[in-house]
């Protein structure tokens, strides 16, 4: 209940919410509308403008708030303030979606699940944009948009399509590591609360000195991992495609709040050098055995939203969002990442919206060379230059905050000098990339009925193939992995395709 009274949108107190004004012949229902009806023209206009443009991808999703709490002082490899002492908190946003299917759609349909953080340090925003897979299917950025429309709907029959999705990744078979996780049991979370998220990304950890570790993020659920069968997914689906959400609300409404521990992988960048792996190559992780875990903090979400709209579906998160002593590798995916999710923002939810109040920063925000534009709705940093360099009010700076060194600052790229040939460089696919493809059938092995429900997966999705030359590809793309995974997928795939 408010105690607030009704008004229109400029505030003037109206009486009646629910009449509008007509002109009408006696008492009777029917009348015509009038033009001065504010209220009524204000009231539909708005309806007809209540929708922004859905994400092209992620659209479906959970979000709450909680907090981080750094677990140790890691300031050996990071100057990040929010990572400087255990027991350090900051508060935080999480929103974890599926990535093709619309808003509307199933929670529990097979999908890699996005998972975007927003840590509001004391520095400012470090928000972690990672997915619940530790790799992806692509290592080219250019393939983004191919990926996701084969994922997506046909554009005649605007239906989910096995032959788009297959033909793609016979195409761009370095997707092979990620089709695996996708149709394992992980690819059909049982609830946000036990599920994992992954950096995938090689990112670097810097330090006022100018020196960095390359590292790589990994959120585990302290809860385990727990997934739906496929069987389970296609019911709980039909049954309530809001089962997602409705589980992380409903837990965090009664206090059973959801935890995870997180840790890096950290890489000395003269190991980068003689590493067997191309650490910016995405469709690659780093063993553990080579770079363990090292824990770094904790997160809890102990906070629903109190209004969807508001707080998630406005949210806003970008990889290029970082505090001091984080910063992005030269990994390509991400470096077009770093422009395409402002990107997305602006187009999305317009110029000014880092000022939406669930993507506001905690911190003061002086930003004065980024003024005007649409929906600006501080005071647009009042009668201060809006132009650099000025004498009349100098602009202060981090440095007098918070020293670099000039000789730091020549060290900053210390491994990352780029010098080389402008090209387009085509990633061919080697018998290099099906090696932790094979690594993670073997760990699949481990757990009993794992790989029998992996084959299950894929031949329910497979058989939807028409073209049998195609089939026969896919096949063939599974048997470089392993050979028995080969033939088992195409027994079982042929006998549902035979109907049996
Ligand atoms: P390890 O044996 O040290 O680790 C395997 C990891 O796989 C586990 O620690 C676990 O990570 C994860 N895992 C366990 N069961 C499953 C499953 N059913 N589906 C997907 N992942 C599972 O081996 P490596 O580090 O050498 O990696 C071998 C393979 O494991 C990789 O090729 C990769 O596909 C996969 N993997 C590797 C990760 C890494 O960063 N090294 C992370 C996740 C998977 P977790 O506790 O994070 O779930």
């Amino acid at each position: 209940m408010t105690d607030k009274y009704y008004t229109l949108a400029e505030g003037c107190p109206f009486a009646s919410a629910s009449t509008s004004v007509q002109v009408r012949r006696g008492q009777g229902v029917g009348g015509l509308g009038l033009l001065q009806d504010t209220q009524l023209i204000e009231t539909l206009a708005h309806f007809s403008r209540e929708r922004i443009p859905e994400r092209v991808v992620h659209a479906k999703a959970v979000g709450a708030y909680g907090e981080f709490e750094a677990t140790a002082d890691c300031s050996d490899i990071t100057s990040a303030s929010f990572l400087s002492k255990a027991g350090k908190k900051s508060p935080v946003l999480l929103r974890v979606s599926t990535v093709g299917p619309e808003s509307g759609s199933a929670d529990t349909a097979r999908d890699v699940h996005g998972w975007a953080m927003k840590i509001y340090t004391d520095e400012g925003n470090q928000d972690w944009v990672f997915n619940n897979t530790p790799i992806f299917f692509i290592r080219d950025p250019i393939k983004f948009p191919s990926v996701n429309r084969s994922h997506k709907r046909n554009p005649q029959t605007h239906l989910p399509d096995a032959n788009m999705f297959w033909d793609f990744h016979v195409g761009n078979p370095e997707g092979i590591h990620q089709l695996l996780h996708l149709f394992s049991d992980r690819g059909t979370p049982a609830s946000v609360r036990t599920m994992n998220a992954y950096s995938g990304h090689t990112y670097k950890f810097t330090k006022e000195d100018g020196s960095f570790k390359y590292i790589k993020i990994h959120i585990k659920a302290t809860a385990g991992v727990k997934n739906f069968t496929r069987e389970e997914a296609t019911r709980i689906a039909g049954q309530n495609p809001d089962f997602l959400i409705q589980d992380m609300f409903e837990a965090i409404e009664k206090g059973d709040y959801p935890t995870w521990n997180v840790y890096v992988q950290v890489m000395d960048p003269s190991e980068a050098e003689r590493y067997r792996w191309n650490i910016f190559d995405m469709t690659k992780v780093w063993p553990h055995k080579d770079f363990p875990l090292r824990q770094i903090g904790k997160l809890t979400l102990n906070r629903n939203p109190r209004n969807y709209f508001a707080d998630i579906e406005q949210a806003a998160f970008s990889p290029s969002t970082m505090v001091p002593g984080f910063a992005p590798s030269a990994d390509p995916i991400l470096q077009a990442r770093l422009f395409a999710y402002p990107d997305a923002a602006r187009y999305r939810l317009g110029v000014n919206y880092q000022q939406l109040p669930t993507n506001a920063a905690k911190v003061p925000v002086y930003c004065p060379f980024q003024r005007d534009g649409f929906m600006r709705f501080d005071d647009n940093y009042g009668a201060d230059p809006n132009y650099v360099g000025s004498s009349l009010k100098p602009t202060k700076f981090y440095p007098e905050v918070k020293s670099v060194q000039p000789k730091a600052l020549s060290l900053l790229t210390e491994h990352e000098k780029w010098v080389g040939e402008v090209s387009s460089y085509e990633s061919h696919v080697t018998d290099e990339d099906f090696v932790q493809p094979a690594a993670l059938w073997e760990v699949i092995g481990r757990e009993a009925g794992h790989q029998d429900r992996l084959i299950g997966n894929l031949a329910a999705h497979l058989k939807g193939v028409t073209s049998t030359k195609l089939r026969s590809e896919v096949y063939a793309l599974f048997a470089r992995v392993n050979k028995d995974l080969g033939s088992r997928l195409q027994q079982a795939t042929e006998a549902l395709v035979a109907g049996h």
